[in-house]
């Protein structure tokens, strides 16, 4: 490419034909002889004609040779001279033109004029400059224009530069240029299209032509950005204000005549918004652009994570998308609140449960300690505060989670990738040879990982796992269910800590309630033992969005083993035995029972009670579980 200056004075140079003809000459267009005849053929002529029209007339030469001379030269030569030189246009038409640029003030180039004036096609004009800048000429009639590229710029910088995107190829973008771009306008053009364009030079009708074509999607493009912008707004929003109301999870879901967004905040579903159906598709396409998963599937079930940045906090959302008659419904779970990470004191257990959770269970050297429940029973936030509490520099903890949900300094954290064959069958098998005192095992999910968590308590581990199953009896039933001898499962499990978690009473609204005698004798009670009794409901105020709760309670069933339950294990007895033997001989409070207690101290509501948790026995006498858990 030629990087002269196009705009610098050109008029004023020498006329240099006999350089073309140089060219003409040895790239052996013409012979020395020819050139010879045009010459003596040219000093017999009454009117002047150039050498080169001389040439072409005696057919010596044609105009593809001049043009071909004129690409491989460096001449450096008026347009004006080439055109006449090639017998394009006249003296006479050369004159009027330059009258015609001093008239204007130069507004107009002589090349304009020119064209203007009809005295040269432009598309030959347009061409020739191409040679001389050794640019090539396209005619934009014979490519496609890639019509995506025009968003790069505005129309009125494109307006300015006089520079349109042609296409992409392989060294870079194509552009056109009307006339032969100086520096300034190259480098504008690699500004918007990157370092390596490949500049042409094209007309300057083509040039309108295909700007008008290009500005009309731009505009449209631009209004999708708009929209784009909107949506990546909103789903901003949503995430942000699920955060702020600490919900656990998102619903996105489309229905028939719109789309709802509800968060589960304290374990229930909240209606946050009720959006317009006409915005499910860009929404849904943005939060898949988000989990980068595959926008055009629609009709399967996907999944996706979003690493999301709040506050220096970076927080990783699993994202669900589940295909529904209505379009996709997505759940969003919000994982890594450091907020949800509690002290193993503060979990919401009961004085006496809590040291005796810790003494019987969590500080022995080895063993296994199950803790159960359905999902959300905050399983996994009682795992970590146990890790949390038995932490010390003396102690090596290592983990197999799936996936790891908080980060706690100071253990070795595994997070399960099946995506990358890091299964959890793989883990568990090298986890053993990490030298662990401590195993966590994210949950016993089969037969596998409850026989690793055995076999690692038989070799003298601790061993913390989590389980599917609505209590604590239940948990052992399960293990025993599962293939695994009875005499194992009895001698390695330490205790089986079964949870819910509650819905405690707003503080703000929080007034005290009597419960009707329905209520009482729903629960196991009766009337004469009210006056044990303290509960409260929360009447709904703002800061609780008129629910009457704010944050949850842990429910638990702590089961430590003993002699006459191990025996009953062995003895492969029913779950009515096993709970029966329990509650009689290791003193074991029931959900039910943990649950009344906390509702009767106004921590939580009886409604609530009957919500979430099983009753599987009559709770036993309103002092004696008083006693039992004593107190906070
Ligand atoms: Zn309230």
């Amino acid at each position: 490419m030629n990087p002269k200056n196009p705009t610098q004075p050109t008029l004023k140079k020498v006329f240099q034909v006999n350089d073309i003809i140089d060219i003409l000459l040895n790239e052996g267009h013409i012979t020395s002889k020819q050139v010879e005849h045009a010459k003596r053929v040219a000093s017999k002529l009454e009117i002047q004609k150039p050498l080169l029209v001389i040439l072409k007339e005696l057919k010596f030469i044609t105009d593809d040779n001049i043009k071909s001379a004129l690409a491989n030269s460096d001449i450096e030569m008026p347009i004006e001279s080439i055109l006449l030189e090639m017998g394009i246009v006249s003296d006479k038409d050369i004159k009027i033109a330059k009258e015609t640029v001093l008239n204007d003030n130069a507004k107009r180039s002589i090349e304009k004029v020119l064209v203007d004036s009809k005295l040269v096609v432009e598309s030959e004009l347009f061409e020739i400059l191409s040679l001389k800048a050794k640019i090539p000429y396209v005619s934009i009639e014979q490519i496609e224009i890639d019509q995506t590229l025009f968003s790069n710029a505005q129309v009125k910088w494109y307006e300015t530069i006089k520079v349109i995107p042609l296409k992409k190829e392989k060294e870079g973008i194509r552009v056109g240029f009307v006339d032969i771009p100086d520096r300034k306008r190259i480098e504008a053009a690699q500004k918007a299209f990157g370092v390596k364009i490949i500049p042409s030079i094209i007309s300057e009708d083509s040039f309108k032509k295909a700007l008008n074509k290009g500005s009309q999607k731009l505009t449209r493009a631009q209004s999708s950005n708009l929209e784009e912008n909107a949506t990546i707004q909103l789903v901003n929003k949503i995430i942000l204000a699920a955060i702020s109301r600490d919900a656990s999870d998102i619903h996105i879901e489309p229905l028939a005549e719109s789309l709802r967004v509800r968060f589960r905040q304290d374990g229930v579903l909240m209606i946050y918004e009720q959006y317009p159906k006409q915005i499910i598709s860009a929404l849904t396409n943005r939060i898949k652009v988000l989990c980068n998963v595959d926008i055009t599937e629609k009709r399967r079930h996907q999944g996706g994570r979003i690493y999301y940045q709040h506050n220096g906090e970076e927080l990783d959302l699993r994202v669900s998308f589940y295909v529904t008659v209505y379009g996709e419904k997505i759940v969003i779970r919000l994982l890594n609140r450091k907020g949800l990470l509690l002290k193993l004191d503060d979990i919401g257990m009961s004085k006496h449960m809590l040291t005796r959770f810790k003494e019987d269970a969590l500080y022995q050297p080895s063993g296994v300690i199950l803790i159960t429940g359905p999902t959300g029973s905050g399983k996994t936030t009682t795992v970590y505060s146990c890790i949390q509490n038995i932490n010390t520099p003396q102690t090596s903890i290592i983990t197999a989670e799936e996936p790891v949900e908080y980060i706690i300094d100071g253990i070795s954290q595994c997070s399960i990738n099946p995506k990358i064959s890091l299964t959890f069958e793989e883990t568990l098998r090298h986890i053993v040879r990490q030298d662990p005192d401590v195993i966590v095992i994210g949950e016993i999910r089969d037969n596998f990982s409850a026989e690793v968590a055995v076999q690692a308590a038989l070799t003298g581990h601790k061993v913390l796992t989590t389980f599917h199953t609505e209590d604590s009896i239940g948990g052992l039933i399960r293990l025993l269910k599962m293939n695994i001898e009875a005499f194992l499962i009895s001698s390695t499990v330490v205790s089986v800590l079964a949870q819910r978690l509650l819905r405690k009473i707003c503080p703000k609204c929080k007034v005290a309630y009597k419960p009707s005698s329905h209520e009482i004798q729903r629960i196991g009670y009766s009337a004469k033992d009210l006056d044990e009794f303290s509960f409260a409901i929360g009447k709904g105020c703002p800061y609780c969005q008129h629910s009457g709760y704010k944050g949850r309670v842990g429910i638990f069933e702590l089961l430590v083993l003993d002699e006459s339950v191990r025996n009953a294990i062995m003895e492969q007895k029913t779950s009515q035995e096993i709970r029966r033997i329990s509650i009689d001989s290791t003193g074991l409070v029931t959900l039910l029972e943990d649950g009344i207690y906390k509702a009767a101290a106004g921590i939580t509501t009886i409604e609530e009670v009957f919500r979430c948790l099983p009753r599987l026995q009559k709770p036993r006498p309103f002092y004696e579980i008083k006693q039992l858990l004593g107190g906070r």
